[in-house]
């Protein structure tokens, strides 16, 4: 069975409930989820059930080894992941045949995780786990629980190779959810080849980030990159420690200092008051709607002036808080107007100008000019400002285990009230009673922009998430076409558990677990005599009457890394000291930790001396660059097999098998929070070869002939159509652009035309490619959309210009593109 809803409807009751009742009646229960902090949160809540019986235990990287063999004999709920029960659980499943044998129901939590080469890999060790299953005569039932999604049953069945019933009604009560899509402003600065640049995702979802935190609202931003979750923390935290700055300078924690305090000097604190808010006006940096919208609860409370409601008068010079919907009752021009208000009240009276604040805030509806207070709700409660900017932190994967507990704790417990996150949340740590989510970025898919967007509004109440695009074509299109994310299903989870290079390890570890048999080869897929032979034949595996056997001395689970890298990761090490900041996986290892590259750990900055594959080692020391860094690379490809072709416009489709060649040569540097380029400095790292899956389009000559005559540098129009289309691709397969990579020419040696490859970045391929082949027309066609919609003249990060550009954007042709795809996409 597999459970397809929304964020918050259920899902957990509606596996608990089966899972609980089956080990009260003898049984066991394993439950999967793609973290381990998912896993620490899911025990937490079946403690909190107290049953007895219920003897429930993590089984993961952080569970020390003497509780393991416990855990082993005595747990009859056991929350682990698909890494531990690939490289620990099932290859020892003897020391767990206990637990096998009394195994009823397998929970899968949270599978919308597994998707792409990731997923791939987790179906086939669903199969290994079958197979062990049926060795200890267990049949459990297999509990999926999902993200929404298109068609969840044939996801299901994919994922695990059994049949699926599948629900997918959500009938839980929520309250409304406003939506912004917010795309920032160009600006004055120049970019690669004099594009105009446009304001930084993760800039403007720092600022909201701050504003938010200091309006009280429980913010959750997720950034797609850890580097730009940790880069939105470290900004956030700066703008907070500006704030905290100037109310200490103007509200010293001493109460006493003010016992003597004489009418004039008390209207004095009053003048600092204003100032001070007219300071914390120049910090807060509010644009227009996603105020209007927030549902903190201050907004409520002050049904006049300050709900904010009209974004056209807060815009502009007083970027302030709140609001500034009449200037000139705000108070920061005219000082002493406020004092004015209540002489009698303040003048003999000793409370701090601090607690004059405070008592307006809690009276700030009787109270008219309390503009600013309910941005300070807490003061009287915080007269440490220097914990204010404490109230932001970085949360990531990746993170050394007691580092990610900390994190929650502080969350949950509401002493931190704003989190900056790579989606290492989203996939399900139970984050409850936030007011509002800030999306940096595309999340990549529909799925996940919903996944996320849910996690705002506590109690059923209404909520905000705002969708910051980023310099990106997809991210443009999205936010100039909302008909594209609304009233539309989901994607589909693609996944492909065929691809040779996944299920060949598996097979081997499958051999070493039991020896495979005939009566095997339908669990593990059509290919798989095919790719058994092959196995054979490089002498991973001995045939021998009885079966396939693992005669090697190395494990076999080694075999198969799969969480898709390939290569031991790369430890990244403090040089002075000595300390583990945490690991990369070897291909990201390139483009992350490169000599030279900025590296944040938990809002701290550091620069990567030196990059030793060798070793493993990254070292690096703090810094505090004003600059991040962008790794570029070179590809060539060439074609090994073509294995679908059809006629595409008066050019050709193709999709096959190539080799791709990709080397790490340089990185860019660009300023922090503008975005400029600073320049671009070379790297030496070896290329490495990737045998993948790729979907290529052609055009003849006769029909760029006429582009070339019209003055269209083609080369220029195909490398732009190039970059735009792998920026679209993940809008039709559940892909980041990370994930794919293109090359274009104007001539391939291989197919002698102008050719435009787009290919998955994992070896032997992850189905995206295949995906874009399936829907070419309207991938190309939205392609276009993108470069049509953007409103700058020849070309930016918004449309055509790549990140990861390995010739420097250059060259890029704006108008060509959309001439060249005109040529190709039939008339609508
Ligand atoms: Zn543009
Ligand atoms: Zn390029």
């Amino acid at each position: 069975m597999i459970i397809s809803t929304g964020t918050a409807s259920g899902k957990s009751l509606a596996y608990l409930t089966p899972a609980v009742a089956a080990c009260l009646d003898g049984g066991t229960v394993l439950y999967l989820t793609p973290t381990k902090a998912l896993a620490a949160d899911q025990l937490r809540g079946l403690r909190e059930l107290r049953v007895t019986q219920l003897r429930a235990a993590c089984f993961d990287g952080d569970t020390p080894f003497e509780e393991r063999t416990w855990v082993r004999q005595h747990a009859n709920y056991v929350l682990t992941n698909p890494d531990m029960l690939h490289r620990s659980i099932l290859p020892r499943h003897a020391q767990w045949s206990t637990f096998f044998r009394r195994l009823r129901m397998i929970v899968i939590d949270e599978c919308h995780g597994y998707r792409g080469v990731f997923g791939s890999h987790v179906a086939q060790i669903l199969r290994r786990l079958r197979r062990v299953c049926a060795r200890y005569n267990s049949s459990p039932t297999f509990l999926l629980a999902s993200a929404t999604a298109s068609e969840p049953g044939a996801f299901a069945m994919r994922l695990t190779g059994l049949e699926m019933h599948e629900v997918t009604v959500d009938a839980s009560p929520k309250g409304a959810t406003t939506i912004a899509l917010w795309e920032p402003p160009l600006t004055e600065l120049r970019g690669e080849g004099g594009a105009p640049v446009r304001r930084t995702a993760t800039a403007e979802a720092a600022d909201l980030l701050a504003d938010l935190v200091l309006a009280d609202v429980r913010t959750l931003a997720f950034v797609r990159s850890r580097r730009g979750a940790e880069t939105v923390a470290l900004t956030a935290r700066a703008k907070l420690a500006d704030v905290a700055f100037s109310l200490s300078n103007h509200f010293p924690r001493t109460p006493h200092s003010d016992a003597t305090a004489t009418p004039e000097q008390t209207a004095d604190h009053h003048a600092s008051a204003s100032e001070q808010r007219a300071g914390i006006a120049d910090h807060l940096d509010t644009r227009s709607s996603a105020r209007a919208d927030e549902p903190s609860a201050e907004a409520g409370n002050q049904p006049g002036a300050e709900s904010g409601n009209e974004p056209s008068e807060k815009a502009g010079n007083q970027p302030g808080v709140e609001a500034g919907n009449e200037p000139g009752e705000k108070g920061s021009n005219e000082p002493s107007a406020e004092s004015g208000n209540e002489p009698g009240e303040k003048g003999g009276d000793e409370r701090t100008a601090a607690d004059e604040l405070g008592k307006e805030s809690r009276e700030r509806g009787a109270v008219p000019d309390s503009s600013l207070s309910w941005a300070l709700p807490d003061m009287p409660d915080q007269p440490d400002w220097s914990e204010l900017p404490n109230k932001i932190a970085a949360y990531r994967a990746g993170y050394l285990a007691e580092d990610r507990r900390l994190l929650e704790k502080a969350l949950r417990a509401g002493t931190l009230m704003g989190l900056a996150s790579t989606n290492a949340l989203e996939l399900g740590v139970d984050v409850s009673g936030l007011d509002a989510v800030l999306i940096a970025g595309w999340p990549g898919t529909r799925a996940s922009l919903w996944q996320q967007a849910g996690r705002a509004g506590r109690d059923g109440r209404d909520a905000l998430a705002v969708l910051i695009a980023r310099d990106d074509p997809l991210d443009t299109y999205l936010v100039h076409h909302p008909q594209a994310l609304f009233g539309r299903p989901v994607e589909a989870i693609v996944l492909d558990p065929d691809n040779p290079y996944v299920l060949g390890p598996h097979l081997c570890a499958a051999a070493a677990e039991i020896p495979l048999t005939d009566d095997d080869l339908p669990v593990f897929g059509d290919t798989t005599a095919a790719v058994l032979d092959d196995l054979v034949a490089k002498g991973m595996l001995r045939r021998r009457p009885a079966g396939w056997f693992w005669t090697r001395r190395e494990r076999a689970t080694d075999l198969a890394d799969i969480r898709g890298g390939g290569g031991a990761p790369i430890q990244v090490v403090e040089s002075s000291t000595g300390r583990l900041l945490g690991s990369v996986d070897e291909p990201s290892a390139h483009t992350t930790v490169h000599t030279g590259a900025v590296y944040l750990h938990q809002g701290e900055t550091f620069l990567v001396e030196l990059l030793d594959l060798e070793a493993g080692v990254a070292l690096v020391s703090s810094a505090t660059p004003d600059f991040t860094t962008f790794a570029r690379d070179i590809t060539d490809i060439s074609i090994l097999a073509t294995q679908r072709s059809q006629p595409l416009g008066p050019g050709t489709l193709h999709f096959g098998e190539v080799e791709v060649t990709r080397q790490v040569v340089s990185y860019l540097k660009r300023r922090l929070q503008s975005g400029e380029m600073l320049g671009d400095e070379p790297l030496d790292l070896p290329p490495r070869t990737l045998r993948t899956r790729a979907v290529w389009w052609t055009l003849p000559a006769s029909a760029v002939a006429p582009l070339a005559e019209a003055g269209i540098d083609l080369g220029g129009a195909a490398h732009a159509a190039e970059h735009a289309s792998i920026g679209l691709l993940p809008l039709f397969a559940t892909c980041d652009r990370w994930d794919i990579g293109g090359v274009s020419t104007e001539l391939h040696a291989d197919t002698g035309l102008l050719t435009v490859f787009v290919y998955d970045g994992h070896e032997g391929g992850a189905g995206f490619a295949e995906r874009g082949h399936a829907r070419a027309v309207d991938w190309l066609t939205a392609t276009r959309e993108a470069i049509v919609s953007c409103e700058c003249e020849r070309g930016c990060p918004s449309c055509i210009q790549s990140p990861k550009c390995g010739n420097g954007n250059e060259p890029l042709d704006k108008r060509g593109a959309v001439r060249l795809l005109d040529t190709l996409l039939p008339p609508q």
